[in-house]
């Protein structure tokens, strides 16, 4: 049995939607997956790890990466910018690793163009109120910040038909469940099973 080389997936979704914690979840339980850390220059949220949330630098750090070429994509939101160093990305795939980028539409449109074989996934709140309230239920924020925050929130939503899976996140563990099948079967198409099981199918067809 031959490794077969992990997919790439772009998840994506507005603040609030409970992407993170999802995503977490999804790793608990299935820990082959990976998921890239991003570099940020935003500040870090009281609770946030270094080097585990984000790689927090300064802007003048950023902007040097942005020069060597180190990042796969960036993109500046909410003022802040926030990118995907190149750095073991590839590798991590080629280990066979399934691999996770939790990044904004306009990063997923810049590694869609450089990655075809990527696979994206939108996720939604099940109501704007639900949105606001889980923005609310933060406590981090300003009213200012927060009412910013459902303005961007609704901008980036408008951007769920460049992705190829919608999962709505009303309850969490529908929504597990959602994000897992979406895993499972792009594992199963036919390009991954054919390196998989490349012996077995010489075999069967001898
Ligand atoms: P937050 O600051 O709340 O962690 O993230 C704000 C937004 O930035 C989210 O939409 C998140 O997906 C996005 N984001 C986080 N890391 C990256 C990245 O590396 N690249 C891009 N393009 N967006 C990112």
């Amino acid at each position: 049995m031959t490794h077969s080389t992990g997919i790439l997936y772009i998840v994506s979704a507005p603040s609030g939607a409970g992407k993170t914690s999802l995503v977490k979840a999804l790793i608990d339980a299935q820990p082959q997956i990976r998921v890239s850390v991003s570099h940020t220059t935003r500040a870090m949220r009281p609770g946030e790890i270094n080097d585990v949330n984000y790689h927090f630098v300064d802007r003048a750090e950023f902007l040097r990466m942005i020069e060597h070429g180190d990042f796969l994509e960036q993109a500046e939101v909410f003022g802040n910018l926030y990118g995907t160093s190149q750095s073991r990305l590839q590798q991590t795939l080629d280990e066979g690793h399934d691999l996770i980028l939790e990044i904004d539409w306009q990063g997923a449109e810049q590694v869609r163009r450089l990655m075809p074989d990527a696979r994206s996934i939108f996720i939604l709140p099940p109501t704007q109120q639900a949105l606001r309230q889980r923005l609310t239920n933060r406590g981090q924020d300003s009213d200012e910040i927060i009412e910013g925050r459902m303005r961007e929130a609704v901008s980036e939503m408008s951007h769920y038909v460049e992705y190829d899976f919608i999962v709505i996140n009303d309850d969490f563990a529908a929504a597990l469940e959602d994000l897992k099948a979406i895993f499972r079967a792009n594992q199963l198409r036919q390009k991954p099973q054919q390196q998989r099981f490349n012996n077995l199918l010489a075999e069967l067809l001898a």
